[in-house]
């Protein structure tokens, strides 16, 4: 059996498997993707609800975003495996003066990075997401290029392409430890042997924060409880209507299969790897949807389910080498925007690992900027 490896991604969910690509596609040399599960795309990326958008409040966030929906948009041009993404837009809307002073900057910054944003009226929301109620709404905003995507389809896409590239994967095989000589990372350990490289690459989503104590590295990421529902067939939702967030409840809703999904981060939940459904939780979700679309009331519910946003202090994602150890590299924290976030912050991650200048400036992401005490918050979070 091989053992030793140019590069040994830690993690086979969307993130890991975007990177193997691009990494393959950049001929690194020998990859090797170790999964602890027995199927990859087995964590978060299986729970996430496939919202993919550019609407946030940091030029970085707006820039990472705009990087991945183009590889979206051309996912079999790229790939060569195909996978849908459906632009229906994503509208906030904003019922308070204090959100629309902040979604308005938000806005202002988008359209300068290009983005074609539009403010809506509670008319033209109507009109988008007929079934929505709209009397307390101000406004909205919108982007066309927004939309939605089927997390297994991309992922499954990634998994394919890096295999045809020579990437090997490897499940069932958690990795255990780390192995570090000098300051530097020279493989890891597994139940089944040790695997040799000089570069590790923590990919381990809400896991990245125990990956980081194997090698003394602070990692910033802790797991919080996400819980979604979805409803039966329902002949009053569009399928053009766009995701749809209420800033002021938090809740998010958008048309899955016949019916629709919703979704809400309760801030209350303490961080932990608990993910069995909270009840109240989900009853939660279903007042907050009810209240916004009230049609709701006949609906029943097919189906819900609980997991881990993978979260940083400042809701941003962790990106770059470690100050602690050489060769380890952290690519997570994505705070429940990992899933539209991996195709960007794939391609900017191999720049980096390839020494080269990165096309997108993310300093802001850096590893250590939470000892440097900058903290700035990505306002637009869901
Ligand atoms: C309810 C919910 C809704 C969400 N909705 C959205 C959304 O609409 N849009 C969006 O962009 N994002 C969304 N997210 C967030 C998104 O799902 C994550 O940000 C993304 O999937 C992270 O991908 P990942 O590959 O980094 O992590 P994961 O998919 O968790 O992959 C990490 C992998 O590492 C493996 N692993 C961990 N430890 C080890 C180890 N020691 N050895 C080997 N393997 C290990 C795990 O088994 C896992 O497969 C949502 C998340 C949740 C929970």
């Amino acid at each position: 059996m091989k053992t030793n490896y140019d590069a040994i991604i830690i993690g086979g969910g969307i993130t890991g498997l975007a990177l193997a690509f691009n990494m393959a596609k950049a001929k690194f040399g020998d990859i090797l993707i170790l999964e602890k599960e027995l199927f990859v795309g087995s964590g978060a990326t299986a729970k996430c609800a496939g919202g993919i958008r550019a609407q946030f409040s940091s030029k970085v966030n707006i820039e990472v975003s705009i990087k991945a929906i183009e590889v979206f948009e051309h996912f079999e041009e790229i790939t060569g495996e195909p996978a849908l993404y459906d632009q229906v837009g994503y509208t906030f809307l904003l019922t308070d003066e204090t959100t629309v002073e902040s979604y308005t900057k938000a806005f202002e910054l988008q359209k300068s990075l290009g983005l074609d944003v539009r403010m809506l009226s509670p008319e033209d929301v109507s009109e988008l997401a007929p079934p929505v109620r709209t009397d307390d709404i101000i406004k909205a905003t919108f982007c066309p290029r927004d939309g939605l995507g089927d997390p297994h389809e991309f992922l499954q896409g990634y998994f394919r392409a890096s295999k045809s590239l020579g990437v090997e994967i490897l499940t069932e095989t958690p990795v255990t430890g780390v192995l570090v000589t000098g300051g530097k990372v020279t493989g890891v350990k597994t139940p089944t042997g040790e695997f040799s490289s000089p570069l590790v690459i923590n990919a381990a989503g809400p896991f990245a924060k125990l990956i980081g104590e194997m090698v003394g590295a602070k990692v910033h990421v802790e797991p919080y409880r996400r819980q979604i529902v979805t409803s039966g067939q329902l002949n009053f939702i569009p399928d053009t209507m766009p995701m749809v967030v209420d800033v002021s409840s938090g809740l998010y809703c958008h048309r899955e299969s016949k019916g629709l999904l919703m979704g809400w981060a309760d801030d209350s939940v303490e961080p932990g790897f608990d993910e069995s459904q909270d009840p109240d939780y989900n009853d939660n979700i279903l007042m907050k949807a009810l209240d916004r679309i009230p049609r709701l009331e006949t609906a029943e519910v097919a189906n819900s389910w609980a997991g881990l946003y993978e979260t940083t202090p400042d809701h941003n994602a962790i990106i770059g080498f470690a100050d602690e150890v050489a060769g380890f590299f952290i690519i997570g924290g994505f705070s429940g925007h990992g899933f539209m976030h991996a195709p960007g912050a794939a391609i900017i991650a191999t720049e980096m690992i390839a020494g080269q200048k990165t096309s997108i400036d993310i300093s802001r992401l850096a590893p250590n900027r939470f000892v440097e005490g900058s903290i700035e918050k990505e306002v637009n979070v869901i």
